[in-house]
């Protein structure tokens, strides 16, 4: 399945929760799912009707995917890697997406939205243990050091993004020097702390069957 291009505010209501997409507007009184929580589309075609568990469960899934804007085939691969892991397989699928870069770029408060910290990372303004890296799948690992590269640096964004820096609020998991604007990995992603806006233990179920 290709990437999803369309309105993104559309996601929210239709998977009936709000998946931060948007940064600052999901904040605001102007969030589309604040103002109109019903589904996208006619109400008065809407057909009142059983939703089946299977339904549940891949509305469960599609909120998980959309919240780390991946594509279908990258997310099967995402549980395919938990299942091969030891370990509580959901919460194994919640870290290795936690892990990936441009989610800890967006954790770090170095970006206002999941969707900006791949755009951030795509241009080459983070650096990984000292090497600029523009792939936001890679994952990160204890010990690894996020910084903004030189080019990075340069942008209004970064001065934009140091100055709210300090509204932030960053998971234990991770550790931030404010005034170099370095992040670092200090251990496993907490999954109580991720406040998840899925059931990772659903999303196995509709994988598993
Ligand atoms: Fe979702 Fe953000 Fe749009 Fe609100 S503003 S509907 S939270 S993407």
């Amino acid at each position: 399945m290709a990437r999803y291009t369309g309105a993104v505010c559309r996601l929210c209501r239709r998977y009936g929760d709000k998946l931060y997409l948007k940064g600052d507007r999901c904040l605001s009184p102007k969030c589309a799912f604040e103002r109109r929580p019903s589904a996208p589309g006619q109400q008065k075609f809407a057909r009142r009707r059983r939703v089946s568990d299977r339904a549940l469960q891949l509305r469960e899934k599609q909120r998980a995917r959309f919240t780390y804007g991946l594509m279908e085939r990258q997310f099967r691969r995402y549980y395919r890697d938990a299942v091969r892991r030891t370990g509580v397989t959901g919460e194994t699928l919640l870290r290795l997406l936690e892990q990936r870069l441009d989610n800890v770029v967006y954790r770090l408060g170095f970006a206002d939205s999941r969707p900006q910290a791949r755009q951030i990372v795509r241009h080459g303004h983070i650096q990984l243990n000292g090497r600029v890296t523009d792939i936001p799948s890679c994952s990160v690992k204890i010990g690894d050091e996020i910084t903004w590269s030189t080019k990075g640096r340069q942008t209004e964004l970064f001065k934009f993004m140091q100055e709210g820096l300090q509204a932030k609020e960053v998971p234990d998991w991770l550790g931030i020097d404010a005034a170099t604007m370095a992040g670092r990995v200090v251990t496993q992603p907490d999954v109580a702390q991720v406040g998840a806006k899925f059931d990772p233990a659903v999303i196995v179920e509709y994988y598993s069957r």
